[in-house]
């Protein structure tokens, strides 16, 4: 948006501004993942590992298809950067830009996480949050947002000259670097926009800026998800903590974060199969 706008309103523009907004994509329309199978197979589920995220760091871990996973606040509130990809094929990556359009600017029990073209299935649901209480509050943020992206070293450079290097891009590709052993160059072109868990955030009401506030997240808090398809996930615990203040330094209090991987009893998932990719094929355009 112009601060200043260029242009005089023409004599009708209320009339053209009162007109009602239609969603983009109706969410009816979209094949909605059958929740009460879900919910009878995390009954059953066993802890199978975990993994710490130690403080302004990362870590990878793998999910079979089928088996739950959880994201644990522990110690101390912190935010975690969420990158998700498909072990057959790392191209196959989280989407966030799409998941935004078809769920909403923030994610809750239910939601899918969809993966890129030309994949397109949901590679993870939501089975259960502990922060579901909070939805959007007075300045109309809320939690777990796929609108920002994640904090990086080349916006910290642009914007304040400095260099930091363990933004939750740099911490992702180190581990992804390790997970794989490709190169961090190479790495790097699979570090994806992420789910930022626990992270409270939304748009001012008058520019409509990205904002970020201190998340309402305590430990033994946890968002849990259903790995559609196996994955590698990966999560950097974000340097902003709390993210209440600033997202690129040392200054903010920092504290690790614990993944739990659940395998339940698979007679329980009556139904369900890992999705297949989408049925559309570029060529059929040509
Ligand atoms: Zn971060």
């Amino acid at each position: 948006m112009k601060r200043t706008p260029q242009n005089r309103a023409p004599l009708d523009s209320e009339k053209r501004k009162e007109v009602e907004p239609v969603i983009c994509y109706p969410i009816d329309a979209l094949p909605l993942p059958n929740m009460a199978v879900y919910e009878v197979a995390r009954e059953s589920m066993a802890l199978e590992n975990e993994v710490i995220v130690p403080p302004r760091d990362a870590r990878t871990f793998k999910v079979k298809a089928g088996y739950f996973f959880r994201i644990v606040s522990v110690e101390g509130p912190q935010v975690g950067d969420l990158n998700l990809w498909g072990q057959g094929d790392l191209w196959e990556r989280f989407y966030s830009g799409k998941t935004r359009a078809l769920h909403g600017t923030h994610l809750s029990t239910g939601d899918q996480m969809w993966s890129s073209f030309p994949f397109m299935r949901p590679m993870a649901t939501i089975t259960y949050d502990t922060l579901d209480w909070y939805g959007f509050d007075m300045y109309g943020g809320g939690v777990h947002d796929v609108i920002g992206t994640r904090c990086d070293p080349y916006t910290g450079k642009l914007l304040s000259g400095q260099e930091y290097h363990h933004c939750c891009h740099s911490n992702l590709i180190r581990v992804l670097a390790d997970e794989t052993g490709m190169p961090g160059v190479e790495a790097e072109k699979y570090v994806h926009d992420v789910l930022n868990v626990f992270m409270c955030t939304g748009f001012t009401h008058d520019t409509h800026q990205y904002f970020m506030k201190a998340s309402p997240v305590r430990p033994g808090d946890f968002i849990e998800f259903f790995a559609e398809i196996d994955l590698i996930g990966g999560l950097s615990t974000c340097p902003g903590g709390d993210c209440s203040s600033e997202h690129s330094s040392d200054q903010s209090a920092c504290y690790p974060l614990k993944v739990e991987i659940f395998k339940p009893d698979a007679d329980l998932l009556t139904g369900w199969a890992p999705p297949d990719p989408s049925g559309y094929s570029q060529s059929h355009g040509r």
